[in-house]
């Protein structure tokens, strides 16, 4: 059996993944549908991602870390989630963590960009761009991809990382749990009248939310709001001005007038879980494993964390002379990566419907849950835990 891994999508998890496995004998080949162009130089798509202690530490040693320039990394210094109108906020501050930030934000072609000029630079890594995968096949004894092109490629291990919608998991008949949330984010960058002093804030209004991200620049933010479906046309059709007031509304002129300073960007919200992450000799990580709605931030972060895990179960079986596609290779890391995260899947989704419903139970329980989260230390502890990934 030949030591060749192949990777199918160049996002985030696949490129990381790359990179994870450079220090071992492998031949790393990695499937990208878009163009080598693309790749190199990403272009803005309107994703600031909230990272974790935790990513950045997976992504100092994948050397990807210093690729960034800090100009371009937002420290988030506190954090205030606010339901309904009431100005109560469940408040976190960096200082419970003793660390400079509770989190740190970094446009998601930023991120992109560094893992490409990264994986670029390896001798055991081949990016096969401008092609799709249109087939899979893996046995016991073998594994290959089938190219649009017709070409086929042998491997040991085939990872799929090619988008919540992988086509390479259907393909596998590996079913997965899906839930369409029927909202849709709209993102976008904004300049503000007043400074937002590194505090991201969370707003649970009624009948959709709305985040500020704040960015390196005092008064420049990334505005994330999900909002019903059927909402969408109208805010994307706004012109310049009727948004710009709109927006500076709905945060009630907290932080003065607000300017759009990017484009608007739009994502429809779907929740995955994939009932399986394996089978003979294939893995799927990223967003093809768990598609996290992006209300905790967790997406890339789980993302991260599980081509991790993935790459030292590798490594191990390399270690121990044993095949890379063995189940029991593999199994360990469908275990160990279900286990983190299963909880924090249910737990988010747990969060979009209660915030989301807006029956006066609903907003009684969203009004409680606040406020034990503020005052009952145990539950604050978890979830500034599960929020930075530091253990307090
Ligand atoms: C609005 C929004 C905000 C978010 N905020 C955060 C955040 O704050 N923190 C966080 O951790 N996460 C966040 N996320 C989630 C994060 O963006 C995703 O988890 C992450 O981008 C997923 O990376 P991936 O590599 O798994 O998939 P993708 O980025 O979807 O990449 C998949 C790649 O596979 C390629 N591909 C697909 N099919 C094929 C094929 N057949 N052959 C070859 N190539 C193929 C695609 O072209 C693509 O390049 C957010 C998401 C959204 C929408």
């Amino acid at each position: 059996m030949n030591n060749k891994v192949v990777i199918i999508g160049a996002g985030p998890a696949g490129l990381s993944l790359a990179c994870s496995l450079v220090d071992t004998d492998l031949e790393i080949i990695v499937i990208e549908k878009q163009s080598t162009k693309y790749l190199s130089s990403p272009s803005y798509d309107g994703r600031e991602i909230a990272l974790t202690h935790f990513s950045k530490k997976v992504l100092e040693d994948l050397g990807v870390w210093k690729r960034l320039s800090s100009k371009t990394i937002s420290l988030i210094k506190e954090a205030k989630v606010l339901d309904g109108n009431s100005s109560y906020a469940l408040h976190f501050d960096r200082h419970k963590v003793r660390k400079n930030a509770l989190g740190y934000l970094v446009s998601n072609h930023l991120i992109r960009k560094a893992l490409y000029k990264e994986v670029i630079t390896k001798p055991n890594i081949k990016i096969i761009s401008g092609t799709s995968v249109v087939n899979v096949n893996t046995g016991e004894h073998s594994a290959f991809v089938k190219l649009k092109n017709n070409k086929k490629i042998q491997a040991s291990l085939i990872v799929a990382a090619d988008s919540r919608f992988s086509t390479t998991r259907q393909n596998m008949g590996i079913s997965a749990e899906t839930h369409d949330f029927k909202r849709v984010a709209i993102v976008c960058r904004m300049k503000h009248q007043k400074p937002h002093h590194k505090i991201a804030y969370e707003c649970f209004h009624y009948g959709e939310t709305l985040a500020i991200l704040p960015l390196v620049q005092k008064n420049i933010s990334s505005i994330v709001m999900t909002i019903p479906m059927e909402k969408s046309a109208k805010l994307m059709n706004m012109n310049n001005k009727e948004f710009n007031d709109c927006i500076s509304n709905k945060f009630k002129n907290k932080f003065g007038n607000m300017t759009l300073v990017s484009k608007r960007y739009q994502y429809s919200l779907t929740g995955v879980f994939a009932d399986q992450f394996i089978a003979n000799r294939f893995a799927l990580i990223g967003d093809a494993a768990v598609g996290m709605h992006p209300v905790t931030a967790h997406g890339f972060n789980l993302g991260l964390r599980g081509q991790n895990t993935l790459s030292l179960q590798i490594k191990f079986a390399m270690e121990h002379g044993l095949d890379i596609g063995l189940f029991q290779t593999l199994d360990r890391y469908q275990l160990r990566h279900r286990r983190a995260c299963r909880s924090l899947y249910l737990g988010t989704n747990a969060i979009v419907k209660l915030y989301t419903d807006d029956s006066l139970l609903a907003k009684i329980t969203r009004k409680i849950m606040l406020r034990i989260g503020n005052n009952f230390i145990p539950a604050k502890k978890r979830i500034l835990n599960q929020l930075t990934e530091i253990s307090i």
